[in-house]
């Protein structure tokens, strides 16, 4: 049975982009339908440690002192260049904008804590860091009506972490966005993925949605904000845009399958930098994909291609080892699966626990998988993750 529903917003998508697009949309009064695919709010979102770059904001200024000629300095010294300069400014001017506007809900809090930003010789460089996280929210100030509407954490061997009662990181932020939309009065809808947007010339006036009880019909009076994620678990499309992964080397959540990118470009939409990613490398686990950001870089331990080669300064920010990996692969210098070479009193003096657990494992002559992931986002800062395969030497 199709039913019909009517809005002034339709938000597709249930990650922290889509929540906080909806929040707006509420707190201006507006009439909010947010539709999200699976079980679960939060995308790729819930697995994120939620350090949130977003320079110049009142939380981080009460923390130390940055200007924007030294953003913009860091900015353009850590990315090509290629244009953009509009949507740069753009963010810099709303990104401290956003973080006030977040804070007037009493859910939102957030903390600096030193985080270093990644390359710490470019100009502009901060070295305590400019990202600020979300306040970690313990589960019963939110409820668990509400805890279980959030995606669960990624597996602690995958770079999940025991968090106990309390929701932290990207969970702590979805927690908290949560909270603050049903109190704004947003309609959430679970299990109700876009199938079509519905257009009239020049505009988008509603859109099918799938539902539990079947098809839902939604006419919208003011517009429809399209925020569901990348499209990491759509090899094909990975493929087309130019990413050299393999199914199964996803880091990001299910959900990102591309289908509403897809459906934005059927109408009309354009999009840009569909080729990047945010690429890290990942150890490769018997649960997938497991992404470890400080374990490659120390003494005693080396990464090698399958000829036994290294091919990149393994302390490098892992977004540049990701590219190394990418453009070795593209340029066919380089054949994956890589190998993450530790010896024993760098394993036994600086390998954390969980990574011994996953050293232990692969010992133990579990099944090793090949490269791994990426994730592709809404906000064209996709993530990628390939893995050196782990390799502990008594
Ligand atoms: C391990 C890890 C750590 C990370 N740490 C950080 C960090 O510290 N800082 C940082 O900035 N970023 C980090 N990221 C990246 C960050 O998580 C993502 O960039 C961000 O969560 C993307 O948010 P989003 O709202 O765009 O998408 P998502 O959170 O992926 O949400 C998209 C939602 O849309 C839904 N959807 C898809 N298709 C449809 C459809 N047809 N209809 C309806 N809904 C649909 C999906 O199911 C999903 O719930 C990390 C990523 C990973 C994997």
């Amino acid at each position: 049975m199709t039913s019909s529903l009517e809005c002034d917003v339709l938000v597709v998508g249930g990650g922290a982009g889509a929540l906080t697009g909806a929040l707006t949309a509420a707190t201006l009064g507006l009439d909010v339908i947010l539709a999200e695919k699976t079980e679960y709010l939060g995308g790729t979102a819930a697995y994120a440690g939620a350090g949130l770059w977003l320079p110049l904001n009142s939380v981080s200024a009460a923390a130390f002192a940055d200007t924007r000629e030294k953003v913009d300095a860091y900015i353009a010294a850590t990315t090509d260049g290629t244009g953009f300069a509009d949507l740069r400014e753009a963010y810099l001017d709303a990104a401290p904008e956003m973080v006030d506007f977040l804070l007037q809900d009493p859910s939102v809090e957030f903390h600096w804590r030193a985080f270093p930003d990644y390359y710490p010789d470019a100009p502009g460089y901060m070295p305590s860091g400019r990202a600020i996280f979300p306040k970690p929210l313990p589960d019963w100030a939110i409820g668990n009506d509400l805890v279980r509407l959030i995606r669960p954490e990624l597996p602690l061997i995958r770079g999940g972490h025991d968090t106990g009662n309390k929701l932290r990181g990207g969970r702590a932020l979805l927690g908290r966005l949560i909270q603050a939309c049903v109190r704004a009065g947003v309609r959430i809808e679970l299990e109700a993925p876009l199938r079509e947007l519905d257009t009239r010339p020049g505009e988008v006036v509603g859109a099918c949605l799938g539902g539990r009880d079947g098809d839902m019909n939604v006419r919208v009076r003011t517009g429809v904000l399209l925020a569901a994620g990348g499209f990491d678990h759509d090899i094909d499309m990975r493929k087309r845009e130019g990413h050299p992964v393999e199914a199964g080397w996803q880091m990001g959540a299910p959900g990102s399958t591309g289908e509403v990118l897809a459906e934005a470009r059927r109408i009309g939409a354009d999009a840009d930098l569909l080729h990047e990613a945010w690429w890290t490398p990942a150890f490769d686990t018997p649960l997938g994909p497991s992404f470890r950001v400080h374990q490659r870089g120390h003494p005693g331990s080396i990464v090698v291609d399958q000829d036994g080669r290294r091919f990149c300064n393994e302390s490098l920010p892992y977004d540049r080892i990701g590219r190394a990996f990418r453009t070795g692969v593209l340029n066919g210098t380089l054949t994956l699966p890589a190998w993450f070479i530790v010896d024993q009193p760098t394993s036994t003096a600086t390998v954390s626990t969980v990574n011994r657990r996953v050293l232990r494992c692969l010992r133990s002559g579990s099944p090793v998988v090949s490269p791994t992931a990426e994730t592709p986002s809404t906000s064209s800062l996709p993530h990628s993750a390939f893995p050196p395969r782990i390799w502990g030497r008594r």
